[in-house]
Protein backbone atom coordinates (compact mmCIF):
# COMPACT_ATOMS: atom_id res chain seq x y z
CA UNK A 1 0.00 0.00 0.00
CA UNK A 2 2.93 2.44 0.46
CA UNK A 3 6.53 3.44 0.60
CA UNK A 4 7.58 3.68 4.46
CA UNK A 5 10.85 5.41 5.91
CA UNK A 6 11.77 4.74 9.13
CA UNK A 7 14.85 6.80 10.88
CA UNK A 8 16.52 5.22 13.47
CA UNK A 9 18.17 1.73 13.87
CA UNK A 10 18.50 0.84 17.61
CA UNK A 11 16.13 -1.52 19.66
CA UNK A 12 12.51 -0.39 18.88
CA UNK A 13 13.48 0.30 15.05
CA UNK A 14 14.61 -3.68 14.97
CA UNK A 15 11.16 -4.76 16.36
CA UNK A 16 9.22 -2.45 14.14
CA UNK A 17 11.21 -2.80 10.75
CA UNK A 18 10.36 -6.85 11.08
CA UNK A 19 6.97 -6.68 11.17
CA UNK A 20 6.96 -3.82 8.47
CA UNK A 21 8.56 -6.69 6.29
CA UNK A 22 5.97 -9.05 7.78
CA UNK A 23 3.33 -7.35 6.67
CA UNK A 24 4.79 -6.09 3.19
CA UNK A 25 1.18 -6.21 1.38
CA UNK A 26 0.94 -2.79 3.32
CA UNK A 27 4.47 -1.80 3.44
CA UNK A 28 5.28 -2.51 -0.16
CA UNK A 29 8.82 -1.01 0.08
CA UNK A 30 11.01 0.19 3.22
CA UNK A 31 13.71 2.25 3.62
CA UNK A 32 15.74 2.59 6.96
CA UNK A 33 18.20 5.20 7.90
CA UNK A 34 20.20 6.29 10.95
CA UNK A 35 22.69 8.03 11.82
CA UNK A 36 25.01 4.84 12.15
CA UNK A 37 24.58 3.31 8.76
CA UNK A 38 25.94 -0.46 9.93
CA UNK A 39 23.12 -0.58 12.33
CA UNK A 40 20.94 -0.33 9.55
CA UNK A 41 22.28 -2.60 7.72
CA UNK A 42 22.67 -5.16 10.39
CA UNK A 43 18.66 -4.75 10.89
CA UNK A 44 18.34 -5.26 7.05
CA UNK A 45 20.29 -8.75 6.88
CA UNK A 46 18.07 -10.31 10.10
CA UNK A 47 14.97 -8.89 7.92
CA UNK A 48 16.10 -11.01 4.93
CA UNK A 49 17.50 -13.67 7.22
CA UNK A 50 14.02 -13.70 8.50
CA UNK A 51 11.17 -12.99 6.30
CA UNK A 52 12.75 -12.67 3.10
CA UNK A 53 12.46 -9.06 2.43
CA UNK A 54 14.93 -7.19 1.01
CA UNK A 55 14.92 -3.21 2.84
CA UNK A 56 17.30 -0.29 1.49
CA UNK A 57 19.68 1.29 4.04
CA UNK A 58 20.82 4.79 4.23
CA UNK A 59 22.89 7.02 6.54
CA UNK A 60 21.19 9.96 7.94
CA UNK A 61 21.48 12.86 10.85
CA UNK A 62 18.17 13.30 11.66
CA UNK A 63 19.31 16.73 12.32
CA UNK A 64 19.71 17.46 9.28
CA UNK A 65 16.36 18.88 7.52
CA UNK A 66 17.49 19.27 3.88
CA UNK A 67 19.37 15.83 4.16
CA UNK A 68 16.14 14.13 5.29
CA UNK A 69 13.76 15.97 2.73
CA UNK A 70 16.31 14.87 0.12
CA UNK A 71 15.81 10.85 1.08
CA UNK A 72 12.22 10.96 1.91
CA UNK A 73 12.04 12.47 -2.10
CA UNK A 74 14.40 10.15 -3.34
CA UNK A 75 12.45 7.31 -1.48
CA UNK A 76 8.90 8.65 -2.41
CA UNK A 77 7.83 8.03 1.50
CA UNK A 78 4.36 8.56 1.91
CA UNK A 79 5.16 8.53 5.83
CA UNK A 80 8.04 8.63 7.53
CA UNK A 81 8.34 6.53 11.18
CA UNK A 82 10.37 8.38 13.34
CA UNK A 83 12.16 5.22 15.85
CA UNK A 84 15.01 8.10 16.83
CA UNK A 85 15.34 9.84 19.84
CA UNK A 86 12.65 12.63 20.96
CA UNK A 87 15.41 14.92 20.01
CA UNK A 88 14.86 14.85 16.60
CA UNK A 89 11.02 14.85 16.47
CA UNK A 90 10.53 18.70 15.42
CA UNK A 91 13.34 18.29 12.65
CA UNK A 92 12.34 15.30 11.18
CA UNK A 93 8.57 16.93 11.62
CA UNK A 94 10.41 20.07 9.45
CA UNK A 95 11.76 17.34 6.99
CA UNK A 96 7.84 15.65 6.62
CA UNK A 97 6.57 18.92 6.13
CA UNK A 98 8.91 20.89 3.55
CA UNK A 99 8.77 17.16 1.32
CA UNK A 100 5.05 16.35 1.31
CA UNK A 101 5.22 13.09 3.57
CA UNK A 102 2.90 11.85 6.55
CA UNK A 103 4.93 11.60 10.04
CA UNK A 104 5.01 8.92 13.15
CA UNK A 105 6.61 8.74 16.38
CA UNK A 106 6.23 6.94 19.48
CA UNK A 107 7.91 9.59 21.87
CA UNK A 108 7.32 12.93 22.68
CA UNK A 109 9.68 16.16 21.68
CA UNK A 110 12.29 16.65 24.69
CA UNK A 111 14.66 20.06 24.05
CA UNK A 112 17.89 17.69 24.77
CA UNK A 113 19.05 20.30 27.42
CA UNK A 114 16.31 20.71 29.29
CA UNK A 115 14.54 16.80 31.24
CA UNK A 116 10.99 18.00 30.15
CA UNK A 117 8.87 16.13 27.74
CA UNK A 118 5.81 18.00 26.66
CA UNK A 119 3.37 18.23 23.71
CA UNK A 120 2.83 21.81 23.11
CA UNK A 121 6.28 22.02 21.02
CA UNK A 122 4.68 19.31 18.57
CA UNK A 123 0.71 20.58 19.09
CA UNK A 124 2.03 23.66 17.42
CA UNK A 125 2.26 22.29 14.34
CA UNK A 126 -1.29 21.54 14.21
CA UNK A 127 -2.33 24.25 11.45
CA UNK A 128 0.69 23.26 9.29
CA UNK A 129 -0.01 19.53 9.03
CA UNK A 130 -3.37 20.88 8.47
CA UNK A 131 -2.63 23.31 5.79
CA UNK A 132 -0.41 20.90 4.27
CA UNK A 133 -2.80 18.14 4.17
CA UNK A 134 -0.15 15.80 5.67
CA UNK A 135 -0.89 13.62 9.20
CA UNK A 136 1.20 13.11 11.63
CA UNK A 137 0.25 10.53 14.45
CA UNK A 138 2.23 11.30 18.22
CA UNK A 139 2.99 8.79 20.08
CA UNK A 140 2.31 5.11 18.49
CA UNK A 141 4.37 3.19 21.13
CA UNK A 142 2.54 1.43 23.89
CA UNK A 143 2.73 3.70 26.51
CA UNK A 144 2.27 6.19 25.17
CA UNK A 145 0.34 4.62 22.55
CA UNK A 146 -1.23 1.23 23.05
CA UNK A 147 -2.68 2.73 26.40
CA UNK A 148 -4.24 5.54 24.63
CA UNK A 149 -6.17 3.51 21.97
CA UNK A 150 -6.89 1.31 24.85
CA UNK A 151 -8.69 4.40 26.58
CA UNK A 152 -10.56 5.04 23.60
CA UNK A 153 -12.12 1.24 23.01
CA UNK A 154 -13.19 1.25 26.38
CA UNK A 155 -14.92 4.90 25.65
CA UNK A 156 -16.24 3.76 22.29
CA UNK A 157 -17.71 0.39 23.41
CA UNK A 158 -18.15 0.43 27.49
CA UNK A 159 -18.26 3.10 29.31
CA UNK A 160 -19.85 6.90 28.18
CA UNK A 161 -17.06 8.89 30.29
CA UNK A 162 -14.08 8.14 32.03
CA UNK A 163 -13.94 9.40 35.56
CA UNK A 164 -10.49 7.95 36.44
CA UNK A 165 -7.75 6.43 34.80
CA UNK A 166 -4.84 4.66 35.83
CA UNK A 167 -1.95 3.29 33.49
CA UNK A 168 -0.11 -0.04 34.59
CA UNK A 169 3.22 -0.91 33.42
CA UNK A 170 4.81 -3.67 34.51
CA UNK A 171 7.85 -5.35 33.28
CA UNK A 172 8.38 -8.47 34.92
CA UNK A 173 11.76 -9.57 32.69
CA UNK A 174 14.99 -10.17 34.21
CA UNK A 175 18.68 -10.93 32.53
CA UNK A 176 21.77 -11.01 33.76
CA UNK A 177 22.77 -7.56 34.32
CA UNK A 178 23.67 -6.08 37.76
CA UNK A 179 22.16 -2.56 36.02
CA UNK A 180 20.54 -2.01 33.02
CA UNK A 181 17.42 -0.28 31.49
CA UNK A 182 14.88 -1.93 28.81
CA UNK A 183 15.31 0.91 26.23
CA UNK A 184 17.48 4.07 25.64
CA UNK A 185 19.33 4.41 28.96
CA UNK A 186 19.94 8.15 28.65
CA UNK A 187 15.64 8.65 27.85
CA UNK A 188 14.72 6.09 30.10
CA UNK A 189 16.57 7.48 33.48
CA UNK A 190 15.55 11.06 32.93
CA UNK A 191 12.53 9.62 32.47
CA UNK A 192 12.47 7.85 35.79
CA UNK A 193 14.38 10.40 37.63
CA UNK A 194 12.02 12.91 36.65
CA UNK A 195 9.26 14.48 39.35
CA UNK A 196 6.17 12.37 39.12
CA UNK A 197 3.00 14.52 38.25
CA UNK A 198 -0.46 13.03 38.22
CA UNK A 199 -3.36 14.41 37.16
CA UNK A 200 -6.01 15.57 39.58
CA UNK A 201 -9.03 17.91 39.87
CA UNK A 202 -8.31 19.87 37.23
CA UNK A 203 -4.47 20.07 38.07
CA UNK A 204 -1.03 18.64 37.91
CA UNK A 205 -0.37 17.29 41.76
CA UNK A 206 3.69 16.95 41.69
CA UNK A 207 5.16 14.47 44.28
CA UNK A 208 9.45 13.65 44.43
CA UNK A 209 10.83 10.74 42.10
CA UNK A 210 10.21 7.41 43.05
CA UNK A 211 8.47 8.03 46.21
CA UNK A 212 5.09 6.64 46.03
CA UNK A 213 4.59 2.65 45.66
CA UNK A 214 1.92 0.40 45.56
CA UNK A 215 1.92 -3.68 45.52
CA UNK A 216 0.04 -4.53 42.82
CA UNK A 217 -0.64 -8.42 41.46
CA UNK A 218 0.15 -8.41 37.74
CA UNK A 219 -1.94 -10.64 35.42
CA UNK A 220 0.78 -13.29 33.71
CA UNK A 221 3.10 -11.78 36.55
CA UNK A 222 2.40 -11.82 39.94
CA UNK A 223 2.91 -9.26 42.50
CA UNK A 224 5.13 -6.06 41.84
CA UNK A 225 5.91 -2.91 42.97
CA UNK A 226 5.12 -0.37 40.83
CA UNK A 227 6.07 3.55 41.23
CA UNK A 228 3.79 6.80 40.73
CA UNK A 229 5.66 8.47 37.73
CA UNK A 230 5.00 11.21 34.95
CA UNK A 231 4.35 9.89 31.43
CA UNK A 232 3.51 11.51 28.51
CA UNK A 233 -0.18 10.08 27.87
CA UNK A 234 -0.98 12.00 31.27
CA UNK A 235 -1.40 15.35 28.95
CA UNK A 236 -2.85 13.54 26.53
CA UNK A 237 -5.46 11.86 28.08
CA UNK A 238 -6.31 14.79 30.01
CA UNK A 239 -6.80 17.09 27.69
CA UNK A 240 -8.70 15.04 25.58
CA UNK A 241 -11.18 13.34 27.75
CA UNK A 242 -11.79 16.89 29.50
CA UNK A 243 -14.44 14.67 31.88
CA UNK A 244 -11.35 13.01 33.43
CA UNK A 245 -10.44 13.66 37.08
CA UNK A 246 -7.58 11.59 38.10
CA UNK A 247 -5.34 10.06 35.57
CA UNK A 248 -2.16 8.22 37.15
CA UNK A 249 0.81 6.12 35.69
CA UNK A 250 2.83 3.36 37.22
CA UNK A 251 5.87 1.97 36.38
CA UNK A 252 7.34 -1.32 38.29
CA UNK A 253 10.96 -1.14 39.39
CA UNK A 254 13.16 -3.55 41.08
CA UNK A 255 15.29 -2.57 44.23
CA UNK A 256 17.88 -3.20 42.66
CA UNK A 257 17.22 -0.62 39.88
CA UNK A 258 16.01 1.84 42.25
CA UNK A 259 19.23 1.81 44.22
CA UNK A 260 21.50 1.88 41.08
CA UNK A 261 19.63 4.85 39.46
CA UNK A 262 19.74 6.77 43.19
CA UNK A 263 23.23 6.18 43.40
CA UNK A 264 24.30 7.33 39.92
CA UNK A 265 21.94 10.24 40.08
CA UNK A 266 23.28 10.83 43.63
CA UNK A 267 27.08 11.19 41.80
CA UNK A 268 26.11 13.15 39.71
CA UNK A 269 26.38 10.65 36.71
CA UNK A 270 22.79 11.29 35.09
CA UNK A 271 23.50 15.32 35.13
CA UNK A 272 22.35 16.45 31.62
CA UNK A 273 24.07 20.07 31.77
CA UNK A 274 27.70 19.70 30.15
CA UNK A 275 31.02 19.09 33.18
CA UNK A 276 34.80 19.30 32.14
CA UNK A 277 36.79 16.37 32.46
CA UNK A 278 40.53 16.33 31.42
CA UNK A 279 40.05 19.69 29.76
CA UNK A 280 37.25 18.27 27.41
CA UNK A 281 33.49 18.88 27.68
CA UNK A 282 30.95 15.71 28.80
CA UNK A 283 27.58 15.41 29.40
CA UNK A 284 27.41 13.14 32.05
CA UNK A 285 24.66 11.26 31.58
CA UNK A 286 25.53 10.46 28.17
CA UNK A 287 28.91 8.88 29.21
CA UNK A 288 27.01 6.74 31.19
CA UNK A 289 24.95 5.63 28.36
CA UNK A 290 28.04 4.60 26.44
CA UNK A 291 29.26 2.39 29.77
CA UNK A 292 25.55 0.65 30.12
CA UNK A 293 24.59 -2.22 28.02
CA UNK A 294 22.66 -1.46 24.67
CA UNK A 295 18.85 -2.88 25.80
CA UNK A 296 19.18 -4.04 22.22
CA UNK A 297 21.65 -6.60 23.03
CA UNK A 298 20.35 -7.84 25.78
CA UNK A 299 17.00 -9.75 24.40
CA UNK A 300 18.83 -13.19 23.86
CA UNK A 301 19.06 -13.11 27.64
CA UNK A 302 15.87 -11.82 29.01
CA UNK A 303 13.46 -14.11 30.33
CA UNK A 304 9.80 -13.19 32.04
CA UNK A 305 6.89 -11.42 30.70
CA UNK A 306 5.83 -7.63 30.55
CA UNK A 307 2.33 -6.85 31.03
CA UNK A 308 0.81 -3.02 30.28
CA UNK A 309 -2.99 -1.94 30.73
CA UNK A 310 -5.42 0.57 31.91
CA UNK A 311 -7.61 0.75 34.95
CA UNK A 312 -10.50 3.25 33.87
CA UNK A 313 -13.97 3.21 35.90
CA UNK A 314 -16.72 5.46 34.54
CA UNK A 315 -20.30 5.47 34.14
CA UNK A 316 -21.25 2.43 31.43
CA UNK A 317 -22.70 3.25 27.77
CA UNK A 318 -25.31 1.24 28.67
CA UNK A 319 -26.51 2.74 31.57
CA UNK A 320 -26.28 0.25 34.55
CA UNK A 321 -24.02 3.06 36.76
CA UNK A 322 -20.36 2.97 37.08
CA UNK A 323 -18.29 0.31 35.88
CA UNK A 324 -14.75 -0.60 36.32
CA UNK A 325 -12.72 -2.09 33.87
CA UNK A 326 -8.83 -3.43 33.13
CA UNK A 327 -7.54 -3.62 29.79
CA UNK A 328 -4.18 -5.65 28.92
CA UNK A 329 -1.36 -6.92 26.91
CA UNK A 330 0.52 -9.61 28.58
CA UNK A 331 4.17 -9.96 26.58
CA UNK A 332 6.72 -13.04 26.82
CA UNK A 333 10.25 -11.78 26.41
CA UNK A 334 11.38 -15.07 25.04
CA UNK A 335 8.35 -15.36 22.47
CA UNK A 336 9.62 -11.56 20.84
CA UNK A 337 12.97 -13.07 20.64
CA UNK A 338 12.08 -15.91 18.74
CA UNK A 339 10.00 -14.18 16.69
CA UNK A 340 11.86 -10.96 15.41
CA UNK A 341 15.16 -11.32 17.62
CA UNK A 342 13.90 -8.07 20.28
CA UNK A 343 12.92 -7.83 23.66
CA UNK A 344 9.59 -7.31 25.10
CA UNK A 345 9.99 -4.05 25.78
CA UNK A 346 11.73 -3.02 21.87
CA UNK A 347 8.61 -5.19 20.54
CA UNK A 348 5.83 -3.91 22.72
CA UNK A 349 6.36 -0.33 21.16
CA UNK A 350 7.66 -1.47 17.88
CA UNK A 351 4.68 -3.32 16.79
CA UNK A 352 2.47 -0.03 17.45
CA UNK A 353 4.45 1.69 15.73
CA UNK A 354 4.24 -0.41 12.76
CA UNK A 355 0.45 -0.35 13.58
CA UNK A 356 0.11 3.08 13.84
CA UNK A 357 2.05 3.77 10.35
CA UNK A 358 -0.28 0.74 8.78
CA UNK A 359 -3.64 2.63 9.77
CA UNK A 360 -2.19 6.06 7.86
CA UNK A 361 -0.94 3.67 5.17
CA UNK A 362 -4.30 1.75 4.75
CA UNK A 363 -6.07 5.26 4.68
CA UNK A 364 -8.11 5.10 8.32
CA UNK A 365 -5.93 7.28 10.09
CA UNK A 366 -5.00 10.65 6.90
CA UNK A 367 -7.52 13.42 8.29
CA UNK A 368 -4.85 16.20 8.11
CA UNK A 369 -3.34 17.64 11.76
CA UNK A 370 -1.89 16.23 14.09
CA UNK A 371 -2.83 13.86 16.56
CA UNK A 372 -2.60 12.13 19.82
CA UNK A 373 -3.25 8.34 19.64
CA UNK A 374 -6.88 8.52 21.70
CA UNK A 375 -7.91 10.82 18.87
CA UNK A 376 -8.50 8.46 16.68
CA UNK A 377 -10.46 5.22 15.90
CA UNK A 378 -9.31 2.39 17.87
CA UNK A 379 -11.19 -0.38 16.26
CA UNK A 380 -8.53 -1.70 13.61
CA UNK A 381 -5.89 -0.88 15.46
CA UNK A 382 -7.16 -2.79 18.26
CA UNK A 383 -8.03 -5.74 15.65
CA UNK A 384 -4.13 -5.61 14.36
CA UNK A 385 -2.89 -5.69 17.79
CA UNK A 386 -4.76 -9.16 18.37
CA UNK A 387 -3.29 -10.51 14.75
CA UNK A 388 0.10 -9.19 15.21
CA UNK A 389 1.43 -10.31 18.41
CA UNK A 390 -0.11 -8.17 20.88
CA UNK A 391 -3.60 -10.07 21.75
CA UNK A 392 -5.23 -8.08 24.70
CA UNK A 393 -7.77 -8.97 27.03
CA UNK A 394 -10.25 -6.66 29.14
CA UNK A 395 -12.06 -7.81 32.59
CA UNK A 396 -14.65 -6.10 34.44
CA UNK A 397 -13.53 -5.23 38.38
CA UNK A 398 -15.56 -5.02 41.10
CA UNK A 399 -14.97 -1.71 41.32
CA UNK A 400 -12.57 1.55 41.44
CA UNK A 401 -8.99 0.70 42.28
CA UNK A 402 -8.47 1.05 46.13
CA UNK A 403 -4.76 2.68 45.49
P1 LIG B 1 17.98 3.34 20.77
O1 LIG B 1 18.93 4.23 21.47
O2 LIG B 1 18.18 1.86 20.82
O3 LIG B 1 17.89 3.76 19.23
C1 LIG B 1 17.83 5.08 18.81
C2 LIG B 1 18.33 5.14 17.38
O4 LIG B 1 18.21 6.49 16.91
C3 LIG B 1 19.80 4.73 17.23
O5 LIG B 1 19.93 3.91 16.11
C4 LIG B 1 20.50 6.07 17.01
O6 LIG B 1 21.65 6.05 16.20
C5 LIG B 1 19.41 6.82 16.25
N1 LIG B 1 19.68 8.26 16.30
C6 LIG B 1 19.94 9.03 17.39
N2 LIG B 1 20.19 10.30 17.01
C7 LIG B 1 20.06 10.31 15.65
C8 LIG B 1 20.20 11.31 14.67
N3 LIG B 1 20.52 12.58 14.99
N4 LIG B 1 20.02 10.96 13.39
C9 LIG B 1 19.71 9.70 13.04
N5 LIG B 1 19.58 8.71 13.91
C10 LIG B 1 19.75 9.01 15.21
O7 LIG B 1 16.53 3.72 21.32
P2 LIG B 1 15.24 2.76 21.43
O8 LIG B 1 15.11 1.98 20.19
O9 LIG B 1 15.27 2.10 22.75
O10 LIG B 1 14.09 3.88 21.48
C11 LIG B 1 13.68 4.55 20.30
C12 LIG B 1 12.55 5.53 20.61
O11 LIG B 1 11.44 4.83 21.14
C13 LIG B 1 12.93 6.58 21.68
O12 LIG B 1 12.44 7.83 21.27
C14 LIG B 1 12.19 6.11 22.91
O13 LIG B 1 11.87 7.17 23.78
C15 LIG B 1 10.95 5.51 22.28
N6 LIG B 1 10.24 4.55 23.15
C16 LIG B 1 8.88 4.64 23.23
C17 LIG B 1 8.17 3.76 24.01
C18 LIG B 1 6.67 3.78 23.99
O14 LIG B 1 6.04 2.81 24.47
N7 LIG B 1 6.01 4.80 23.47
C19 LIG B 1 8.84 2.73 24.82
C20 LIG B 1 10.27 2.66 24.59
C21 LIG B 1 10.94 3.56 23.80
P3 LIG B 1 23.04 5.45 16.72
O15 LIG B 1 22.83 3.99 16.58
O16 LIG B 1 24.05 5.99 15.79
O17 LIG B 1 23.19 5.91 18.14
Amino acid sequence: MGKTLVVGAGGVSHAAVHKMAMNSDIFTEITLASRTKAKCDAIAASVKERTGVTIQTAALDAMDVAATVALIKETGAEILVNLALPYQDLKLMDACLEAGCHYLDTANYEPEDVAKFEYHWQWAYQDKFKEAGLTAILGSGFDPGVTSVFATWLKKHKLATIRQIDVLDANGGSNDQAFATNFNPEINLREVLAEARHWENGAWQVTPAMTHKVEFDFPGIGPKNMYLMYHEELESLSAHFPEIERARFWMTFGDAYIMHAKVLENVGMTRIDPVMHDGKEIIPIQFLKTLLPDPGTLAEETKGKACIGDIATGQAKDGSGEKTYYIYNICDHEECFREVGSQAVSYTTGVPAMIGAAQVLKGNWVEPGVWNMEQLDPDDFMDMLNNHGLPWQVHELDGPVSF
